[in-house]
C-alpha cells in the first residue's frame, strides 16, 4: 500500500491538507497522527468498514473497542448521549487526554465492539484537532500500535511501523503526555476510572468534585482493552521495583542486556543506559517511557532491565503501563 506522508512540522501548510484528509477518510481510509497522548491510526467513526480496517491494520483482537476522537461538543453530541449533569466538568477537561463511556448514539457498531457504549475524546493535539476538523466526522482511533506492542509517541517511530501499512501518516507535534489518555465511567454518582492515563485521580476529582478507581481489577478487566497483554516490546523486559536492587543486580549480572532507567540512577551505572530522563519530574517519564521501549526493540540488545517508580500521581500510570509491559522479578 502507498503511504502518503503529510509534513505539519512546518505549520504554514496544514490548511493546504484539508481536502486531502477530508477524502481520504470519506472514503474510508486510515490516518496515523499524533496526539498529546500518544499517536493514533484513525477513520471515520460512523463507517463499519472504517472502522474493520483499523482492527485489521493493528491486528487487535475484534472485542476491544476504538476510541472515538471529535473536535467540537457538537461532533461528540453525534456519537454519544453527554449526561448534561457531567458537561461542567468535561469543559474542565476537554479537550484533553480524557476517555469518557457513554451511551452510544451514532458510532459504528464494529468501533464500540458489539457494546451499547461508546468512548469519547477530544484530544488537545494541535494536529490532532485540526485533522478531526478537517475529516468533517468523529474519528475512531486506538493507539497506532501493532495489538500488544509498544505506543508510539515519536514522528521516527510512527514512519517505522507504519509506512506502507496506511493511507497516510502525519507528522507534526509529538505528544506532551506520551502516555494514553484517562478512560472513566460516568454511569454513577461520581467517575471510575477504568483505566489510567496521563489526566491523575487528582485531575479528575478536582474537576468532577471525586473519582475512585475501578476495584474490580483483580475479579474481572475493567474495560475489555485490560484483559490483553500491552505495551510490551517484543524481547523480555524484566522489572526490578526497587531501585537500589535495580542498581545492584544491573551492575553485577552479565549478558547482552541494557538498563532502561532515569538519568539520575543511569548516571551512577558503568554502562550505556536507555533513558527515561529526569525524574525529579515525573511527566517526563511519561513522556519517555514508549520511546524508550520501542528503542529497546530497535536496538541489538536481547534484553532490558527497568526500575520501579512511587505508585502516586502520574507515577501510577507510568507503573500501570511498566507492569503489563514487563515481568516483575
Ligand atoms: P486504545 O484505543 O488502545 O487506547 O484503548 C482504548 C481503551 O478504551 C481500551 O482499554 C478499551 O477497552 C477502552 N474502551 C473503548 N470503548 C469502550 C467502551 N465502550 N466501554 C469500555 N471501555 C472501552
Ligand atoms: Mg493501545
Amino acid at each position: 500500500m502507498e503511504t502518503i506522508l503529510i509534513d505539519w512540522r512546518n505549520r504554514k501548510e496544514r490548511d493546504a491538507d484539508a481536502e486531502l484528509i477530508r477524502s481520504i477518510v470519506e472514503r474510508g481510509g486510515l490516518i496515523v497522527f499524533p496526539t498529546e497522548t500518544v499517536f493514533g491510526i484513525g477513520g471515520n467513526a460512523f463507517s463499519d468498514e472504517a472502522c474493520r480496517r483499523i482492527f485489521k491494520a493493528k491486528g487487535r483482537p475484534p472485542d476491544n473497542p476504538l476510541i472515538v476522537h471529535v473536535s467540537s461538543y457538537e461532533m461528540a453530541g453525534k456519537v454519544a448521549e453527554i449526561p448534561a449533569r457531567i458537561i461542567p466538568a468535561l469543559k474542565k477537561m476537554w479537550p484533553g487526554p480524557l476517555t469518557v463511556i457513554m451511551r452510544n448514539r451514532g458510532a459504528s457498531t464494529v468501533a464500540t465492539a458489539g457494546l451499547d457504549t461508546v468512548a469519547v475524546r477530544m484530544p488537545a493535539g494541535p494536529d490532532a484537532a485540526a485533522m478531526i476538523e478537517f475529516a468533517g466526522v468523529p474519528v475512531a482511533a486506538p493507539s497506532a500500535n501493532m495489538a500488544t506492542r509498544p505506543s508510539i509517541t515519536r514522528n521516527e517511530d510512527a514512519v517505522s511501523q507504519f509506512m506502507g501499512r496506511t493511507d497516510a501518516i502525519l507528522l507534526g507535534e509529538e505528544p506532551e503526555y506520551g502516555i494514553e489518555s484517562t478512560v472513566i465511567d460516568v454511569s454513577g454518582d461520581f467517575p471510575v476510572i477504568m483505566r489510567p492515563g496521563a489526566y491523575t485521580i487528582d485531575d479528575i476529582s478536582s474537576a468532577f468534585g471525586h473519582a475512585e478507581y475501578f476495584s474490580g481489577y483483580m475479579e474481572k478487566p475493567s474495560t475489555p482493552g485490560m484483559k490483553y497483554r500491552h505495551y510490551s516490546p517484543s524481547k523480555p523486559l524484566y522489572l526490578i521495583r526497587d531501585e537500589e536492587r535495580f542498581i545492584n543486580m544491573v551492575s553485577s549480572i552479565t549478558g547482552n542486556f541494557v538498563p532502561i532507567c532515569s538519568d539520575r540512577i543511569g548516571r551512577s551505572l558503568e554502562m550505556d543506559y536507555i533513558s527515561l530522563g529526569n525524574d525529579s519530574d515525573m511527566y517526563n517519564v511519561a513522556k519517555r517511557l514508549f520511546a524508550a521501549m520501542n528503542e529497546f526493540d530497535n536496538s541489538s540488545y536481547s534484553e532490558a532491565y527497568i526500575h520501579g517508580f512511587p505508585e502516586n500521581g502520574i507515577g501510577y500510570s507510568i507503573m500501570n503501563r511498566i507492569k503489563k509491559a514487563s515481568v516483575e522479578i
